[in-house]
């Protein structure tokens, strides 16, 4: 499984996030329901939009079938066609990438 960078930044900050909701476990004790709630929209909205950013910067991945090579390999190996796919390319758009395609047009 080959992770970039952008999403192992994701997961670290997400992994700081939960980590800092869990130490703050008890100073949300202080804060009302209602405030808890915003704390967690706010956290969900940035890390949505640092998702959607890398999005902008880095909008493919490989290709799941042909791994990015873009090739149907032949048993043999020697041969090969188009990957059906991804049609040769070898790439795939990221989900959040068809997100803001979506919102352009
Ligand atoms: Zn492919």
């Amino acid at each position: 499984m080959m992770t970039d960078p952008v999403h192992a930044v994701l997961l670290g900050g997400s992994g700081l996030v939960l980590a800092g909701l869990a130490a703050a476990a008890d100073a949300a004790d202080a804060l009302s329901r209602p405030e808890q709630v915003a704390v967690l929209v706010i956290a969900a909205l940035i890390l949505s939009g640092l998702y959607l950013l890398a999005c902008t910067l880095w909008p493919y991945a490989n290709c799941p079938r042909c791994a990015g090579s873009g090739k149907s390999r032949s048993p043999s190996g020697k041969s090969f066609r188009n990957c059906p796919r991804c049609k040769g390319t070898g790439r795939r758009e990221r989900f959040g990438r068809r997100l803001l395609n979506r919102g352009d047009r």
